[in-house]
């Protein structure tokens, strides 16, 4: 298929809160291939905004593995911790547009919802919030602002889809994703404790680097519903996506640090050498996908 991006500019976006595993190594590897291809630039972006998972050995590890399987990016790394600013600035500007509104839920429930937030969602579940705080009638939400309680931000998902109705979108790989906006629920947009989201500070970042591809695991299908709607309600530049089938293990399982899937550290001291790794991936498996792209 031609592709009509609006640039060619692929990248990967690691969370620097454990080292690679062979899925990271799919994903890095892909989008750099994906951007050679097309003549554009790799860009490394380091989701850091959770400053109690992200660690800088983490993030040391992630530039040495990335050295060593000759994985190139441009120099100019972006760490999103760096840019608070610029999600603040987002969140006012959805405010204002009273698309997101304050919620004050208790600790539990939130912490659930940080898992969600925070993070990128590999494995979201979906559990819809109630809505308890979008009910709250304006002296109630005053008064809780007024007693100093802190509050997440929330995506109004009712407000998004009365302005956006249906959400259409095309996957390069998957094809075309019908999404009826109210089955999303009003995710969190900004937590109680970090200014912003994964699902925020991605969208815009992609915005701002120009990504025009981006490419991802599959289980990150139903967060680009939330980024389409983002970039729909923000006026943002809308890259193409590409979702790509998941490593698994011998059993099946889908590798996250969570399973504690090997690393290229531990394939590496097992005296792998980097064209080891790669057919570990399937060379097949990454041209065939590469074909999609023209
Ligand atoms: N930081 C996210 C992760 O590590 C990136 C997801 C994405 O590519 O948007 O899963």
């Amino acid at each position: 298929m031609k592709l009509n991006l609006y640039s060619n500019n692929t990248r990967f976006a690691p969370s620097p809160t454990g080292h690679m595993h062979l899925g990271h190594v799919f994903s890095a590897l892909f989008a750099y291939e994906a951007a050679k291809k097309l003549g554009g630039k790799f860009i490394l972006r380091i989701e850091d905004i959770d400053s109690q998972r992200s660690n800088q050995l983490f993030e040391e590890s992630i530039y040495e593995d990335l050295d060593w399987l000759e994985i190139k990016y441009v120099n100019e790394i972006r760490h999103q911790s760096d840019h608070m600013e610029d999600y603040k600035a987002a969140i006012n500007e959805l405010f204002k547009m009273g698309m997101i509104y304050q919620c004050f839920c208790s600790r539990s429930e939130i912490k659930a919802e940080i898992m969600r937030a925070g993070n990128a969602p590999h494995e979201e579940d979906y559990s819809i919030y109630p809505g308890t705080c979008r009910r709250l009638s304006v002296e109630e939400r005053k008064t809780k602002i007024d007693q100093n309680l802190s509050y997440a931000w929330r995506l109004n998902i009712r407000a998004a889809s009365k302005k956006l109705g249906n959400l259409i979108w095309n996957d390069i790989r998957l094809g075309q994703h019908t999404v009826p906006v109210g089955i999303i629920g009003d995710v969190v947009l900004a937590r109680k404790d970090i200014p912003t989201s994964y699902h925020l500070s991605a969208t815009l970042d992609d915005h701002i680097q120009k990504i025009g591809l981006v490419t991802r695991g599959e289980d990150l299908v139903t967060a680009t519903h939330i980024h389409k709607i983002l970039q729909m309600l923000l006026g943002l530049k809308s890259p193409t996506y590409l979702h790509h089938p998941l490593i698994m293990d011998t059993k099946g399982v889908r590798l996250s640090k969570r399973t504690r899937a090997q690393t290229v550290k531990s394939l590496k001291a097992s005296g792998l050498k980097r064209e080891d790794v790669i057919d570990l991936l399937g060379k097949k498996n990454i041209l065939s996908l590469l074909s999609l792209i023209n």
